[in-house]
């Protein structure tokens, strides 16, 4: 059996559990390392268990511990090789031999677990979301994304579950507080994924067989987990299909943990 648990989620912190008996990994450790040390206590797992912190990019929501935690615990963390370009902050508390680099597209191994990363397109050195592979399931985490690809397409399909961002209501942004320049930039190609957009990536992930998601990295500002899922909902109701027992569908929270889903 192979465990998803997403502890925190959204642009004031990121971290997620994906793991099994023998191996355990932490996507982004984005919030303190007291909060990280929480939210893995509150599922039944310590750091000292976690193999390998794999860090998806640069901005602080996704690495603010990273270097406190390596050190502390000894944990090798994954980036590619842009990315350490770009924390240099955090890779300077990083012992050498913890600092190892991946490319985008090329498999590597985590203990049992297989991983797979792909490129995000979003305004960092070189984003990347994760599919990893384990008890014959897949577990795909992408958030930050600018904008929907058939490469990212390819790389989420057939998950068992998949993490998606649901960033904003374009409405909510278009017509909010923030500033023009964020405004922008939020809703630029390189920026973050808009509702509409990930439910009907949703819908035509479901068509394809998938049954599993997590709306991620939700708007305070721009956004309700409700009105997230709710169009969500909305485009699969128009291709016929009902959340629920047929398919799970849940908002991430953001300061707390989400369900753990055990993928048997
Ligand atoms: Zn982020
Ligand atoms: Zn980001």
């Amino acid at each position: 059996m192979i465990k998803c648990c997403s502890l925190y989620s959204g642009s004031s912190g990121n971290a997620i559990f994906v793991g099994n008996d023998d191996t355990k990994i932490l996507i982004d450790a984005g919030v303190s390392g007291k909060r990280i040390e929480q939210g893995l206590n509150s599922i039944g797992v310590s750091l000292t268990e976690i193999d390998a912190i794999m860090v998806s990019h640069e901005h602080s929501d996704h690495i603010c511990s990273v270097g406190y935690l390596s050190k502390k615990y000894d944990i090798p963390v994954y980036a590619s090789e842009l990315t350490w370009n770009g924390m240099e902050d955090q890779s300077a508390k990083i012992a050498p031999d913890n600092r190892i680099t991946f490319r985008p597209d090329c498999w590597f191994e985590i203990g049992n677990l297989d991983v797979l990363p792909f490129r995000i397109p979003h305004d960092a050195s070189e984003p990347c979301g994760f599919s990893v592979f384990g008890n014959n399931k897949k577990v795909t985490v992408a958030t930050d994304i600018g904008h929907m690809t058939n490469y990212l397409i390819k790389n989420m399909e057939s998950s068992d579950l998949l993490l998606i961002e649901s960033n904003h209501d374009i409405e909510m942004l278009k017509c909010g507080r923030y500033p023009w320049h964020l405004k922008k930039r939020i809703l630029g190609d390189n920026g973050h994924l808009c509702n509409e957009v990930a439910a009907k990536t949703i819908a035509h992930l479901v068509k394809s067989g998938m049954k599993r998601f997590l709306l991620g990295h939700l708007s305070t500002e721009n956004n309700f987990p409700e009105l997230a899922l709710q169009t969500v909902t909305n485009a699969l109701g128009e291709i016929g299909v009902r959340t629920g027992e047929e398919i799970f569908l849940e908002v991430a929270p953001r300061n707390t943990n989400s369900k753990v889903l055990e993928l048997i």
